[in-house]
């Protein structure tokens, strides 16, 4: 059995992430911080098909949450597999000079810094055990900049910085390191407007879908010689 813990995993991207890690045989952490009724789901959605999973809550943008997250799983599994750091907040567009200090601290406090936090847990015991995975999901818009704000980009580049930067140094654990940057995705995320607005800017000409970005989570998980990598799931918007 192996285990993962995914964050933000009761709705959108992290759901389908969930239940891809389920599908491939992993025990699976459904982690919310406020909609406990849509995790539980998740986790129904799960055990109803063979699958195991527990929910847990926590606020990632917390050290002592993200420690007594992992610490959780520890109990329970005695082991953390995968490690796939996908809860985040899109803010509200706005200029630079319109981003006030909360706004930027709190974009960064859960994107990147939340990021550190779950990271910096689960790695202990990963280091003990000689081997894990750890999947960041960025954007696009940490590549190319996007539209939203340079709060939302910094912190996305900051976690494709942050991949490159443990997977050199986690590499002699057997522990690898690697990302993924989607354009826009069918979720709760964007409004019905954007994602009409975005689908024109993808070569194949929509949105994607949540299981593409969790297909391509698989496959780094999957493929033993990957890692310090980010993967483009933008239909061909940017490339690189
Ligand atoms: P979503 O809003 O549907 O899901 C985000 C999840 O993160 C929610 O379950 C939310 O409750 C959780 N979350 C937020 N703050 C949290 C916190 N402090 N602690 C724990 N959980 C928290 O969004 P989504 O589209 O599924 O996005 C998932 C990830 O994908 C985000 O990191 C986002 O930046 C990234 N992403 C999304 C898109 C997109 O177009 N949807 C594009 C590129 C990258």
């Amino acid at each position: 059995m192996k285990s993962a813990i995914v964050t933000g995993s009761s709705r959108g991207i992290g759901k389908a992430i969930a239940l891809e890690l389920a599908r491939t045989g992993h025990s699976v952490v459904i982690n919310y911080d406020r909609d406990e009724m849509a995790a539980r789901h998740t986790v129904e959605e799960i055990e109803s098909g063979g699958g195991e999973a527990i929910l847990i809550k926590a606020d990632v943008s917390w050290n002592e949450d993200a420690e007594n997250l992992v610490e959780q799983v520890m109990d329970r599994w005695g082991r953390i597999d995968v490690l796939v750091n996908n809860a985040g907040i899109l803010p509200n567009p706005r200029k630079l000079e319109d981003i006030s200090d909360q706004e930027w601290d709190r974009v960064m406090g859960i994107n990147l810094k939340g990021t550190f936090y779950c990271t910096r847990a689960a790695v202990r015991h990963m280091k003990k055990q000689r081997s894990g995975n750890i999947v960041n999901i960025s954007s696009v818009a940490g590549k190319e900049g996007g539209t939203v704000g340079a709060h939302y980009a910094a912190s996305k580049a900051g976690m494709i910085g942050f991949t490159k930067s443990l997977a050199r140094e986690l590499a002699p654990y057997n522990i690898r390191v690697n990302a993924v940057a989607p354009g826009p995705v069918d979720t709760e995320f964007l409004s019905e407007e954007l994602k009409a607005k975005l689908s024109k800017l993808s070569l194949l000409g929509r949105i994607a879908r949540p299981e593409e970005v969790a297909h391509a989570v698989i496959f780094l998980i999957e493929n033993e010689h990957i890692t310090g990598e980010t993967i483009n799931v933008n239909g061909g918007r940017y490339m690189d």
